[in-house]
């Protein structure tokens, strides 16, 4: 289509005037051709020419955002037209290219409904004209496609929540069994001797305490990994945090031969973050990092900034993990200890989720670990940090 329009127009003097005309018609075909074809798709469309003024827009578009009515929009600069102002700030940002970090979702009531519309901005830059580009702007309904991903995760929610339940089963077996055989114990020394005197019966019912308690933990672990985090997210430095989780750890560290070595950063960005959740997450990997230190050893507790991200390390000098093993820790109920859990990194991973976060491992058997966690930093804390936000004009 396109070559032959070019080699007509490099023909154009030789053409008699039908023949003008006849390109003309095809052009004009191939022009209905096109917009038949982007009536037909569900999305929203809407070309715009470098100065966001409406060459084209299919009549989805109204579905999709709030637009004023009107049997065409040509010629009408988009601010004229379309409703959301933050809808169309979102646009002139991003043919500005400064719309990068901004959500590109947005929703709108509709009836009873709510729908989530994606906005979608791609520059076309002509190869004729120097300097001349024009705007496609998309506009996709994705209130399904949002609302099958919930399904999903929650559907992976139910499942963790079954290997979980699983593990459970599995765990309170062994102390069940071990109460139901001293029982069976005490009951026969008890018929032997009639009666018992405490020192008699001692060594079961101590056997019983443990177990008990036991039980107890792997059932409150185990509802701490699956309840649904109450999780209180509030913008703050960290520093304060770290610096007190620094200090509640520091006596019982001394006494198992650790020393700490805090490497704080102080200029960080603030973060959204729960500071319960931190300082439990923090407590757990301090604990791990304590139980790989037998014999004393060091402990980092280190944070920086990563570009958007912040991070805080947790660094070893214990006995480390082989590569089965670091496939395995974030596994709920696997365990290494004689009396561990096996839950308290799956309940770090979990609330590293509810931060939006990630958490990961290095570590080399009989060197160290070291443990990251880290955080988004805020899209308002990170403007603060590129400089003050420059007011686009809007063109048209
Ligand atoms: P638990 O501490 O109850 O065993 P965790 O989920 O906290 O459960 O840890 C799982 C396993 O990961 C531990 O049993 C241990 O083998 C391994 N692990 C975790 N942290 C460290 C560490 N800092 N150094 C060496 N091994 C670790
Ligand atoms: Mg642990």
């Amino acid at each position: 289509m396109k070559n032959f329009v070019q080699r007509a127009i490099q023909k154009i003097d030789q053409l008699d005037s039908k023949q003008i005309v006849d390109i003309l018609k095809s052009q004009a075909n191939d022009v209905e051709m096109l917009e038949n074809v982007l009536e037909s798709i569900h999305d929203g469309v809407i070309l715009t020419d470098g100065n966001l003024v409406v060459n084209y827009a299919n009549s989805n578009c109204q579905k999709m955002i709030p637009m004023v009515r009107k049997r065409s929009y040509e010629g009408f600069p988009l601010s004229r037209i379309i409703e959301d102002e933050h809808v169309l700030r979102y646009i002139v940002l991003a043919v500005h290219d400064r719309a990068d970090e901004l959500d590109n979702e947005f929703t709108f009531q509709r009836g009873d409904k709510v729908q989530t519309v994606s906005v979608s901005v791609f520059i076309y830059k002509s190869t004729e004209v120097k300097n001349l580009s024009s705007y496609v702007l998309m506009f996709s309904d994705v209130t399904e496609h949002n609302a099958n991903e919930a399904r999903m995760r929650r559907s992976e929610n139910l499942a963790s929540m079954t290997t979980m339940a699983a593990g459970v089963a599995h765990e309170i077996k062994n102390p069940l069994a071990a109460m139901g055989i001293h029982l069976q114990l005490l009951k026969k020394a008890f018929v032997r001797k009639e009666s018992l005197t405490y020192d008699d019966a001692q060594r079961y019912l101590d056997v019983l305490e443990e177990e008990i308690s036991r039980l107890n933990s792997i059932v409150v672990d185990f509802l701490f990994a699956v309840r649904p985090m109450d999780t209180r997210l509030r913008l703050s430095p960290i520093c304060r945090t770290l610096d007190e989780i620094c200090n509640f750890v520091e006596p019982e560290l001394h006494e198992h031969n650790v020393s700490l070595t805090r490497d704080i950063a102080t200029s960080l960005p603030k973060l959204e973050f729960d500071e319960n959740l931190l300082k439990q997450a923090l407590l757990n990997l301090i604990k791990n990092a304590m139980n790989a230190m037998e014999g004393g050893g060091r402990l980092t507790l280190q944070s920086r900034l990563d570009g958007n991200q912040v991070l805080i390390k947790v660094i070893d000098t214990g006995i480390g993990m082989d590569d089965e093993t670091l496939q395995k820790i974030f596994e709920p109920y696997f365990t290494t200890k004689a009396s561990g859990t096996g839950l308290g990194l799956t309940v770090v991973y979990k609330i590293m989720k509810e931060h939006k976060g990630d958490i990961t491992v290095t570590s080399k058997r009989g060197e160290g670990t070291c443990f990251t966690l880290s955080f988004p930093v805020p899209k308002s804390e990170r403007l603060v940090l590129d400089g003050p936000e420059k007011e686009v004009e809007f063109e048209a």
